[in-house]
């Protein structure tokens, strides 16, 4: 089995194929491998660079109008290669349907119909932030794992029970990269900040910012003010970005570590491009290590936007037998992922 994954709900142009000898172990849930080679999940991105600024939707759109269709040609170009004897080079087109900006997923959803019509296969919508809690658990071979996506647009902690991925507490603002994004923008600093925040808290002594949990829930918006202002009054930006990622972080690990207590699971998987910060796995890996827990982190290519994620999720739905009609494939801009009903978890009830 071959399935095409198209991602662009944002800034990352992505196109993949993951590719099964044994859809039987896709369907029976047995698939799981820690680590998917690149002919396995092999992955085309072409990301979006905003001259200044954060992320501009309308630029994200035109760079998916050009990206797109050349990262897909290269993913079925990969998929031909692979291909032997008759039929489709891919069994199914998958696509991200959201959650993410309306005008680059309405480009996206356009090139996966028309591939998918094209080739005269199905197609399955995928929701994004799914997406990025099963790639977790399929190179973790967890069985049922709580995850936290810390993405740009998005931060939550997710949870399976009866049939769905519930949200068991999230951000009641905005999502962490994007925080952490608008102070790097009001101290000069180009586009992604998380990555120069990583940097420079290295030589950074701690600063004092406010901490708001609130049950599974958390806030940005006070702590962003406060970093902006410490900014203004003269804190060097190291001690503000040290501050920074103790205090988000810290929120995080402490709603994670909630999440793992209520439900009694000992799997935690991370998902999101601050995944990529090595200081938030380590607080997370260190409060599962205190618990008695085991914690995954997917390498780099599979934490921030990316269509491996995708097309994996695409197969083991593909697989449960799970595809949209054409006319039913609008995408969601708003997708939550506890709209999803999950078909292709088989028996597994926890
Ligand atoms: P989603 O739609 O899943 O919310 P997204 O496009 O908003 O995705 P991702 O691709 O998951 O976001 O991640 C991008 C974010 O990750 C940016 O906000 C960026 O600043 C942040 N980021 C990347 N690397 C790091 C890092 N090392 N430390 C902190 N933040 C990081």
């Amino acid at each position: 089995m071959r399935i095409l994954g198209i991602e662009g709900t944002a800034w990352a142009a992505s196109a993949a194929v993951f590719e099964t000898d044994d859809p039987d172990a896709l369907r029976a849930g047995t698939d799981r491998t820690p680590e998917p080679s690149a002919d396995h999940i092999f992955i085309e991105s072409n990301p979006y660079q905003p001259d200044s600024g954060g992320i501009h939707p309308r630029e994200a759109a035109e760079h998916m109008g050009t990206a797109i269709p050349e990262v897909v040609e290269t993913a079925l170009d990969h998929a031909a290669a692979r291909h032997d004897g008759d039929g489709p080079v891919v069994d199914a087109v998958a696509f991200s349907r959201g959650p993410g900006l309306g005008p680059c997923l309405r480009i996206v959803g356009t090139a996966a119909r028309s591939v998918a019509q094209t080739l005269d296969v199905p197609l399955v919508g995928v929701n994004h932030m799914v997406a990025h809690l099963e790639i977790g658990r399929y190179q973790s071979g967890f069985e049922s794992p709580v995850c936290l996506n810390a993405s740009g647009a998005n931060a939550h902690l997710l949870g399976y029970h009866n049939g769905r991925y519930r949200v068991l507490g999230e951000t009641m603002d905005t999502g962490v990269g994007n925080a952490i994004d608008k102070f790097t923008r009001h101290v000069g600093w180009t586009h992604p900040g998380g990555p120069k925040v990583e940097a420079a808290a290295k030589d950074g002594e701690y600063v004092e910012l406010p901490y708001v949990v609130k049950g599974m829930d958390f806030s940005f918006s006070g702590i962003m003010s406060a970093a902006k202002d410490e900014a203004d009054a003269g804190t060097p930006v190291e001690d503000i970005s040290a501050g920074l990622q103790e205090t988000i972080f810290g929120m995080l690990t402490e709603v994670a570590e909630r999440a793992l207590s209520l439900t009694g699971t000992d799997e935690l998987v991370l998902g999101g491009g601050v995944g990529n910060n090595a200081r938030l796995r380590e607080m997370l890996a260190e409060m599962c290590d205190q618990r008695g827990a085991k914690f995954h982190a997917p390498e780099p290519r599979f934490l921030g936007d990316n269509a491996g994620m995708i097309a994996l999720l695409g197969a083991r739905m593909f697989a449960a037998g799970d595809t949209l009609a054409v006319e039913d494939s609008a995408v969601d801009p708003n997708f939550r992922p506890d709209q999803v009903e999950v078909t292709w978890r088989g028996t597994d009830e926890s």
